[in-house]
């Protein structure tokens, strides 16, 4: 009896590759020596209407390593500029390969994007190649912000290579495949205006309307509309990290998607104790990409979008500016009511009072002046269990604990639909730094998956609160020396 061979389910419809060629240059993955499948999600390839069971084989892991180019692919490096602290360049995908645009079963279109797959026309003085340690690293902290309920791209698969790539040691070589809703960036944007000729900033944009906001595709200035609503999703996307601790490290606006997904998983990190100059990454050594500067980047980046729209936005220069500056200054105002209508929820308020504003300032005044853990602390006041910490010993905090008592009975709701709400909105945990790098060390060092297996399944639903979780909750060590985070390059 011949077995049957499950087909892979790969349905590629390639809308990039048709955009005008100084967007991107046709590019294979290079092969490489013998790939092997280190992990695959499951749930994600099923949603994307990719069979778990032919991805396993090795013609499947083939395509993830690049050794083959699966039906329907056209794989191309992509065209971008950027502003890297502060700095403009020219980029484009030096380490990566869009395989091209999957269809799903419900109709949906996403990125298949290989991390690490060799040298491309953009790849300057770099490999193009990725370590195991920083792809894992990826895998394990997009899908933390998956769980967390944060748009993000996602990671489906890593395969090691078989190959070593040479950073100050020598690594093992791997590639992730990662997916996302797009890969546009503010970026992109920034490299037609500068490179490309106004129709193919013009064709970019309505490219972007299509694919992103069909909805406003039909507006009078729609260019406006594009803008407005990055801006809005960008808004929404920052508060959310703010909310959770997270800490990007890398906010170049080649970094910062149209889309509204985090993405690029470099050197970003989790704070454990709160303080807003908290900065992970060994570069950042002006603090541009704080904990506390998320907000003011996101802005000033989102300005640097505005201005490569200019020429879309009016024909009149002066003009063009006065509309991209109306538009830019709403960016805080957005963020602030994103961010105040999660900070409420983290305290269990349904209503608005003018009065919050000060509730929660107070609360991250005591967390910052007594070094509290920011996760913990929203977890305690969850859980109605101040933990044995100096912030709750402190008669500021019970004072403020009255406060906000008395705050949570002016409103309507019930205590238990307030516990509700907090615990949906207050993770048990999240990528811990020191969590991350054990599950890291026992699969890059001993070949042990296990540890970072179970991290995985804790961080898949962070709002469980489930028994399994209580032991990831748990701080680091106190270390004499910070934690440091670098780039994956
Ligand atoms: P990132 O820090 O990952 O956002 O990368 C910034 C830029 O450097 C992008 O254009 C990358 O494609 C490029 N890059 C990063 N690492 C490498 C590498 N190993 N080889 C070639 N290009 C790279
Ligand atoms: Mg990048």
């Amino acid at each position: 009896m011949t077995k049957e061979i499950k087909e892979p389910g790969w349905n590629f419809d390639n809308s990039y590759a048709r955009l005008p060629k100084v967007f991107f240059t046709a590019q294979n993955p290079h092969p490489v020596r013998s790939p092997e499948l280190i992990i695959l999600n499951d749930p994600l390839a099923a949603s994307l209407g990719l069979n778990v069971e032919a991805l396993r084989s090795e013609e499947g892991a083939a395509v993830f390593a690049g050794n083959r180019i699966p039906e329907g692919a056209e794989p191309l490096a992509q065209a971008y500029a950027g502003h890297q602290f502060g700095h403009f360049t020219m980029l484009g995908d030096g380490r990566a390969v869009l395989l091209g645009e999957q269809i799903t079963p419900s109709g949906e279109r996403f990125d298949i994007q290989l991390k690490g797959p060799g040298r491309t026309p953009y790849s300057r003085g770099g490999d193009g190649r990725a370590a195991l340690g920083p792809m894992l690293r990826e895998y394990i902290i997009s899908e933390g912000m998956h769980g967390l309920g944060i748009p993000t791209t996602r990671s489906l698969a890593v395969v090691t290579t078989g190959e070593s790539v040479i950073r100050e040691t020598v690594l093992p070589g791997a590639i992730l495949t990662r997916v996302a809703a797009s890969h546009l960036r503010v970026g992109t944007f920034q490299y037609a205006a500068n490179w490309g000729t106004i129709e193919d900033l013009r064709t970019l944009a309505d490219y972007a309307l299509k694919r992103h906001f069909p909805d406003v595709e039909g507006d009078e200035n729609r260019y406006l509309s594009l803008l407005k609503e990055v801006i809005k999703r960008q808004a929404a996307l920052i508060a959310k990290w703010q909310l959770v601790g997270f800490i990007h490290g890398v906010m170049n606006t080649d970094n910062m998607t149209i889309s509204g997904e985090t993405i690029d998983y470099g050197p970003c990190a989790f704070m454990d104790t709160y303080d807003p100059a908290t900065v992970f990454s060994s570069i950042d050594t002006q603090g541009r990409y704080a904990y506390g500067n998320q907000p003011i980047i996101g802005g000033w980046n989102l300005a640097r979008f505005a201005e490569a729209l200019l020429p879309l936005l009016h024909e009149d220069q002066d003009k063009a500016i006065e509309i991209a500056e109306d538009a830019i200054s709403d960016f805080t105002t957005l963020f602030q009511s994103n961010y105040l209508a999660g900070m409420r929820a983290k305290l269990g308020i349904f209503n608005e009072e003018t009065q919050d504003v000060s509730l929660i300032k107070d609360l991250h005044d005591m967390m910052q002046k007594y070094r509290a853990d920011y996760t913990n602390t929203f977890r305690a006041l969850t859980f109605d269990k101040p933990e044995d910490t100096v912030l709750f010993g402190t008669p500021e905090f019970t004072k403020w604990n009255e406060e906000w008592q008395a705050r949570l009975s002016r409103q309507e709701q019930s205590k238990d639909s307030s516990s509700e709400l907090m615990r949906n909105s207050n993770p048990a945990v999240i990528p811990r730094n020191h969590r991350v790098e054990e599950a890291l060390e026992a699969a890059v060092e001993q070949g042990d998956y296990s540890v970072m297996e179970r991290l995985l399944s804790v961080l898949s639903n962070p709002y469980a609160h489930s028994p399994e979780q209580e032991e990831y909750t748990a701080l680091p060590e106190p270390s004499s020396c910070p934690y440091r985070t670098y780039c994956g390059t």
